[in-house]
């Protein structure tokens, strides 16, 4: 028999979760107290270019995924084929995102290579890490351990000390490259934990996977994706309570009401689809916080509008120099196609700062600076001009989870559990879009 089910949350969980509902044939309320669809996918307007919040992508996602997102947009994609770029100690490396160490003087090289072959002789370390830095320091030693722990702190400013080793799933930092590609292979097959834990050029490694990375291209940026996704589930039959505030949840004996300032609807289920924690403990009668477990990672965000033919053909540049200003530079303009008849397009560069640090209240005046920086990165060419800038402040962008998160978030959901088993909050863990992607094919099985 058919139910009904309410999602909480219209981001891309949401997306994925309704979807499955609806091709399952239930049917599906949306509720998202934002008045739009999307969550944090959804652009914002900034200097009359649609410019996403990040670098956001549907980046390495399952051909089925890909399939859908092009359905959607009635074959309005391009398909990214990644050019990255990654700085660090001054050097750029191309084809890799995440930080290339080779430049690095000869004996701390050869420092950890012993590290790494004592670690391969006994297929990694017997510990499990408590921490990030533990992490770090049993894929990669304690030398390259160290290195990529101070490059954690400063793009996500706080101490690889004080996160659960997970975190590193969201970095940059899964892999290690200090050597040249021929010597990186060479090391990778000497044993299968170098294999695991070492990286090497693509190119030189064949193609590793079925997924495809691809992108709106109506030049909206993903905010393209989101209003024509709101649509598309509307079509299936879902029914979309944008900027709504749910005012009460109430139990029923085979049924349960969710209240929002505009409607009730009588549910089998809740998926409740976002990390709003604080939120749905207060609907549910208890107080429960879980701030002092995540760190937002604030950023400041520029956008630097300039000739598209100034901007480097490229994805994105990775910068790890501990010096810089920018970490994430993307040609967003480019790959999002938009390009204005004056031939007019945009960088977009994310800006590591503390919240209350001398940049992030001076952020207005950051512009020259960052533009400075792009050109000695080769982000844009040495003759550009900035056309015009906008530096905005994210307190919170990429959530990292403290010690004793996993802990806290159990509590959590075995409270709600107790409290009312028709609600199903959802694992926050998957992170990226392939994999929330993945964890919502399990989704039926969860609320039958
Ligand atoms: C800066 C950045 C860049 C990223 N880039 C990529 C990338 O390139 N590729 C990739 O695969 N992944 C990327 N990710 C990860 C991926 O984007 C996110 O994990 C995913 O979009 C999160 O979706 P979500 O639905 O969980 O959260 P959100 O998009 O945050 O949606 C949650 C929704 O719940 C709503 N909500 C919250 N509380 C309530 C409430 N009480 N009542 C009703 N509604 C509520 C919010 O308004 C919001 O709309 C990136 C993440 C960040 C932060």
């Amino acid at each position: 028999m058919n139910k009904t089910y309410v999602v909480v949350g219209a981001g891309f969980r949401g997306f994925c979760d309704a979807m499955q509902l609806l091709n399952a044939g239930h049917k599906v309320y949306i509720i998202d107290k934002e008045p739009f669809f999307g969550g944090i996918s959804y652009s914002i307007d900034l200097k009359g270019f649609a410019v996403d919040k990040g670098v956001h992508m549907f980046d390495g996602v399952p051909a089925a995924l890909g399939d859908i997102v092009t359905e959607i947009m009635d074959g309005k994609v391009r398909t990214i084929d990644f050019v990255s770029v990654s700085a660090f100690n001054g050097k750029l490396t191309d084809g890799f995102s995440l930080p290339d160490l080779s430049s690095l003087d000869e004996a701390t090289k050869a420092q950890i290579t012993t590290e790494l072959k004592a670690l391969a002789a006994t297929n990694g370390s017997a510990r499990t890490p408590k921490n990030l830095t533990e992490l770090l320091e049993d894929r990669y030693g304690k030398t390259a351990g160290h290195i990529f722990a101070g490059i954690f702190r400063d793009i996500y400013n706080i101490d690889a000390n004080v996160v659960q080793p997970d975190a590193i799933s969201k970095t940059s930092l899964g892999r290690l490259k200090y050597l040249d590609d021929p010597e990186m292979v060479a090391l990778k097959q000497s044993s299968p934990f170098l294999d695991n834990v070492l990286a090497a050029r693509r190119k030189s490694m064949g193609k590793v996977d079925d997924f495809v990375s691809v992108y709106p291209d109506t030049g909206e940026a993903m905010r393209g994706w989101c209003t024509r996704a709101a649509t598309w589930l509307e079509k299936k039959g879902a029914v979309m309570c944008l900027g709504e505030n749910i005012t009460a949840i109430e139990n029923g004996s085979d049924n349960i009401t969710i209240v929002t300032d505009k409607r009730r609807i009588e549910a089998d289920k809740i998926i409740w689809t976002n990390d709003n924690t604080q939120a749905l403990a207060k609907t549910l009668g208890f107080e429960f916080d879980l701030n002092d477990y995540i760190s937002g990672t604030p950023m400041l965000f520029a956008v630097m509008i300039t000739q598209a033919k100034h901007i480097k053909d490229f994805t994105y540049l990775q910068n790890f120099n501990p010096e810089g200003i920018t970490f994430r530079s993307a040609s967003a303009g480019i790959y999002g196609n938009q390009i204005t008849s004056e031939g007019a397009s945009f960088i977009t560069c994310e800006c590591p700062a503390a919240i209350g640090s001398i940049e992030w209240e001076a952020f207005k005046e950051l512009h020259m600076p960052i533009w400075e920086e792009c050109k000695a990165l080769g982000v844009v060419s040495s003759d550009a001009t900035l056309l015009d800038h906008a530096v905005i402040r994210l307190p919170s962008t990429f959530k990292v989870a403290k010690l004793g998160y996993d802990d806290k978030i159990a509590e959590f959901s075995d409270e709600v559990r107790k409290r009312n088993p028709r609600i199903l909050f959802r694992d926050v863990k998957p992170f990226f879009r392939r994999d929330i992607y993945l964890d919502s094919l399990h989704l039926l099985s969860l609320v039958a």
